[in-house]
């Protein structure tokens, strides 16, 4: 690892990840989800910055963020199992507590994702 684990709230993705404690990130081959251009892919991504908004917390869409297609759909379901995260409680501990103290609660616990189990 050449980064090491900082609270930085412009690390946290828009779908609530923490990408300051991802392996890509920290070995310095992505930047973050807000600076990965190349993930054009992803309709999470793509839909924030249309909104320019900083995470699906923000969005006034949806009260149940489970209620949007593009953030709760079968893949996202698959991959949510499959690595044990949890997004859906990211974007709700964003909106009690705020990115900043995301960040920091996720950097303090080396956390990309909270677990489902
Ligand atoms: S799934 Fe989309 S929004 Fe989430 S970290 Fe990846 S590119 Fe960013
Ligand atoms: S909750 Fe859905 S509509 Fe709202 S910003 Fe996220 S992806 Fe877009």
């Amino acid at each position: 690892m050449t980064r090491n684990i900082i609270a930085d709230k412009d690390l946290v993705a828009y779908c609530g990840l923490y990408c300051g404690a991802c392996r890509s990130y920290l070995n310095e081959k992505c930047g973050g989800c807000h600076k990965n251009e190349a993930a054009t892919w992803c309709k999470i991504r793509t839909c924030n910055i249309s909104k320019s908004i900083n995470s699906c917390a923000e969005c006034n869409e949806f009260k149940n963020i489970n209620d949007c297609g593009k953030f709760n759909n079968w893949i996202s379901k698959v991959i949510g199992v499959v690595f044990n995260s949890h997004r859906q409680a990211c974007i709700v501990q964003i909106q009690q507590i705020g990115l900043e103290k995301h960040a920091e609660m996720m950097a303090a616990n080396k956390r990309q994702s909270l677990p489902r189990r």
